[in-house]
């Protein structure tokens, strides 16, 4: 369960339930609503959350540097 943890900026309030991610996506993954530091509540997918793939709301974008 994530409700209550933090990823980056984001903060998980509440289960929101079974979502698919795409139309291409064959199966539904639980998604979460966040609250991005900058007030902003978002829905996520837990495993974005958990690959740290999202970690704000998309106000301040993270940069991966990608090491070769
Ligand atoms: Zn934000």
């Amino acid at each position: 369960m994530l409700v209550g943890k933090k990823f980056g900026n984001l903060t998980v309030i509440e289960s929101a339930g079974e979502k698919r991610i795409s139309s291409v996506s064959k199966y539904d993954s639980p998604h979460y609503l966040c609250e991005c530091a900058c007030g902003n509540q978002v829905v996520v997918s837990g495993p974005s959350l958990e690959y740290n793939i999202v970690k704000d709301c998309g106000c301040n974008k993270f940069r991966k540097k990608i090491i070769k």
